[in-house]
């Protein structure tokens, strides 16, 4: 089979790579009908994180079951699956909390950009649809993967609800992502930061009651404007870089919470932080645990967060994929294997 390969910062390849196998009886193999490209995959395109060797890349897909392993029980060939982006065995003490993310045995996908995936813990990652979802539900499918379930982790971990405003830093995927899962869990105001115009329109339809361009200390200040001039309840941060972590704490409110989401390149000014008494959350999202109501809302067409993927191309041309990002020409790159 094909699949990516990054071999360098800016390199990414289309490669013969060998056919996935059942290794674990726990495993299934599935054949990816779509995978797309993640805002952190670019943090190793960009160099800012190593890439010590040629590395299978990519953790978003969804697709068919090709093959599973004996102990196996709740997804079975043939069906149409979707699982997060990091596997967890969904019967360890953490996962029954359901910090799925945090997975006593948790583990990795080698390389989802690929033709056809091994998945470990099958049953603990996967969820099936009740049938073959129809072809325009594919690519919000595709987004619970991450992006969406990485939006509704900042919205839960702020503790986004009916009477809170909201103000999320980011634009990108995860970002929009936030703004879909914010006003769906019912909050009053909804400020998406954006300066994008395209970006923009699909932070409106994802239900953004306000957008400003701003940024720095005149963004803070938008978002004080709209919020009394104290400062917005939850605060999503959707980058990680160290200019976004402090603009979601100068955006917002003493007595309110940030949910941290973007990977993190830069500090947080923690002693500022106990002084205002601003609650901190975050880190990468328990797919698991949020991916069945989720799912539920893509298929009887509540949500409909496929709409940030912008480019569609075939998974052989994934490094224009990457490149389209890394050029914020593309919010996010939706790839299709030949054989889909
Ligand atoms: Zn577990």
């Amino acid at each position: 089979m094909f699949g990516a390969v990054i071999h360098a910062p800016g390199d990414v390849r289309y490669e013969e790579r060998p056919d996935p196998t059942i290794v674990e009886p726990t495993d299934a193999v599935v054949r990816t009908v779509a995978a797309c490209v993640c805002g952190s995959d670019l943090w190793r395109y960009r160099g800012i994180s190593p890439v010590p060797r040629p590395t299978p890349i990519g953790h978003e897909f969804c697709g068919v079951v090709e093959a599973v392993g004996d102990a196996v029980t709740t997804v079975t060939v043939g069906d149409f699956v979707v699982g997060g982006f990091n596997p967890s065995d969904g019967t360890c003490p953490v996962c029954r909390k359901g910090a799925h993310a945090n997975c006593l045995n948790g583990a990795h996908y080698d390389g989802a950009q690929a033709e056809r995936i091994r998945i470990p813990w099958a049953d603990g990652t996967l969820v099936a649809t009740p049938e073959h979802p129809a072809e325009d539900q594919v690519p919000s499918i595709l987004a619970l993967s991450d992006v969406m379930c990485t939006g509704w982790h900042a919205a839960v971990s702020a503790g986004v609800g009916p009477g809170r405003s909201v103000a999320v830093v980011g634009d990108g995927a995860v970002g929009l992502c936030a703004v879909l899962a914010s006003a769906q869990l019912g909050a009053d105001a909804v400020i998406a930061m954006s300066r994008h115009e395209p970006r923009q329109r699909v932070a409106r339809e994802f239900g953004a009651t306000h957008v400003i361009a701003e940024r720095g200390e005149d963004g803070a200040a938008r978002v004080r404007e709209l919020t009394e001039g104290i400062g917005a309840d939850c605060v999503l941060e959707c980058v990680g870089t160290e200019d976004a972590r402090l603009q979601a704490v100068a955006c917002v409110r003493d007595g309110g919470n940030i949910g941290l989401v973007g990977v993190p390149h830069g500090e947080l000014p923690m002693n500022d932080l106990f002084w205002r008494n601003v609650g901190v959350k975050g880190g990468p999202a328990h797919c698991r645990a949020y991916l069945p109501h989720l799912l539920d809302l893509v298929l009887a067409r509540t949500i409909n967060p496929g709409l940030v993927f912008d480019l569609e191309l075939p998974l052989a041309e994934v490094a224009e994929a990457y490149a389209a990002m890394d050029e914020r020409r593309a919010i996010k790159s939706l790839l299709r294997p030949r054989s889909a």
